[in-house]
């Protein structure tokens, strides 16, 4: 059968019959038919008097924006599921509508079905109660900013800030930050337009006594009846930040305690390996060796903990030198030589012979051979060898085109390859995290990767490690060289 058009469907008059209030508009928004049932439930007395206005005088503006949004972003359908239609002498009338855009051959139409319901009027008005209640008692600080105003805030906002909001609608959100974080907030907030997912950011609010607390700001981009706002959450992590500032303290100044008593217990050893070694029996001397591993390798540890430690608090700064990194291979072997001795280890080095130094900080970066060495030495297996290279980068090699990379600068690349059991391809990256291990139970820190990590970083380079399963793992990373 052929399908009938929008005319002949209307003379048919079953419209009349439904249930629905039904309305059809043109793609001028004219109301070319309404039937019985909305006409009565609008209390007019002919349909008469409702054709060739525009649906859109029926409904709050609100809902007419979200309607024709719908509609534009290529949806069919618009449901409303509380909301009111504008009656005859101004009564208004809480109904569910659906309004569906239907294309025929002559064009497109607008058709609403209406379902008065008496409870969408009361769910709108609870929905709104319960809304304003959610905000004003959410634990975070909540604040609604419109053209670069502060328009609402919620009782925890006022209480983070220490202003009333009758202060605040008078303030601007850049002026309640810390002023190192004004440049960047303020950013995102003219950049309103452009934000269209939310965004979040630590950052230090500045309370009216002066005091800074810590918050993660996040913001969501609101757009409502024409409207643009920007719904802003502050979030007090401040006990947080407190907590780790002191956990971060507490085990630099326990590193720092034990490295006196250690220094002195290590002096003791060594003394007593020069000098009385040769009385020892074999067992005992064996003992005496294995004391003075021991207190070498709790000394990296604890280097290692101290350094976290600067780093977490922010305070490392590098001392940056004219950096031979022959020299620096050559003090990290010998502090490693009773371990690659014991295992009876080779090391070999393919390093050019006429070796430009580096930009570097000579502590830090001995740290970071003595870590990459320090692992190389422990899953190699005995009588292995480990490869010490260095190499210039290729001035076109992308990674000179990563960030952080200094421009025009010529960079070293040393790479520290071993024969243990290699590392997982889905670790290679991981591991370069705090706390990352492959072995989550194996013994160690999970911190010496991390150390290395930033320690390259900081020294505008590189670090990464390449490995086949059962063959060995080599660890690369790139350093500036110092142009005299
Ligand atoms: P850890 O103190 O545990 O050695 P690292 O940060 O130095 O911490 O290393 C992190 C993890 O990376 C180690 O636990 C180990 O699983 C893996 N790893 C590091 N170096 C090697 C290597 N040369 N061969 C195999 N696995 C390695």
């Amino acid at each position: 059968m052929k399908s009938k058009s929008i005319e002949q469907l209307l003379d048919a008059g079953f419209l009349d019959e439904l249930q629905e209030g039904i309305w059809i508009a043109d793609w001028e928004h004219r109301l070319v038919f309404t039937n019985r049932v909305l006409v009565r439930l609008l209390a007019y007395e002919t349909e008469q008097q409702l054709l060739g206005r525009s649906w859109r005088e029926l409904l709050p503006p609100g809902d007419v924006t979200q309607v024709m949004r719908t509609l534009e972003t290529g949806s069919n359908s618009c449901s409303l599921p509380y909301t009111r239609l504008l009656g005859n002498n101004g009564r208004t009338v809480p109904v569910r509508m659906v309004v569906n855009r239907r294309s025929t051959e002559k064009g497109s139409w607008l058709v609403g079905m209406v379902v008065e319901s008496p409870l969408a009027g009361i769910n709108r008005d609870i929905d709104i109660w319960v809304s304003g209640q959610v905000m004003e008692n959410a634990p975070d600080g909540i604040c609604i900013i419109e053209n670069g105003q502060i328009i609402y805030v919620n009782h925890r906002f006022e209480e983070l800030t220490g202003y009333s909001s009758l202060q605040l609608g008078r303030m601007t959100l850049d002026r309640l930050l810390a002023p190192a974080y004004r440049k960047s907030v303020t950013q995102f907030i003219e950049d309103q337009h452009r934000l269209l997912t939310p965004a979040h950011q630590e950052v230090k609010i500045q309370h009216r006594t002066g005091r800074e607390v810590d918050c993660e700001l996040r913001v969501v981009p609101l757009e409502h009846a024409n409207r643009h706002l920007l719904l802003c959450y502050l979030h007090d992590i401040s006990e947080l930040r407190q907590a780790e500032r002191m956990r971060t303290e507490f085990v630099a100044m326990v590193s720092h305690d034990l490295r006196a008593p250690l220094a002195a217990i290590r002096e003791a050893i060594a003394l007593l390996a020069d000098t009385a070694a040769q009385r020892l029996e074999e067992k005992q001397r064996r003992f005496l060796m294995i004391a003075q591993e021991e207190v070498d390798r709790l000394n990296r540890m604890i280097d290692n903990l101290i350094e976290v430690s600067r780093m977490e608090a922010g305070k490392v700064e590098l001392n940056l030198r004219a950096v031979d990194l022959n020299d620096i291979i050559n003090i990290s072997l010998k502090s490693l030589a009773l371990l690659i001795n014991k295992k009876n280890l080779k090391v070999v080095r393919r390093i050019p012979p006429r070796l430009p130094p580096v930009a570097g900080d000579p502590d830090r970066l001995l740290r970071v051979f003595t870590n990459l060495l320090d692992n190389a030495i422990k899953y190699s297996p005995d009588s292995g060898t480990i490869q010490i290279e260095i190499d210039f980068v290729d001035p076109e090699a992308p990674v000179l085109s990563e960030p952080g990379i200094l421009a025009n600068t010529r960079y070293l690349k040393v790479t520290i390859t071993d024969q243990g059991p290699g590392i997982p391809t889905e670790f290679l990256d991981r591991i370069f995290g705090k706390f990352e291990r492959v072995e989550p139970h194996g013994s160690g820190s999970g911190l010496g990767l991390a150390i290395v990590h930033s320690i390259v970083e900081l020294h505008h380079g590189k670090v990464w490690a390449r490995s086949t399963i059962g063959e060995g793992a080599s660890f690369s990373f790139i350093l500036p060289v110092k142009e005299i």
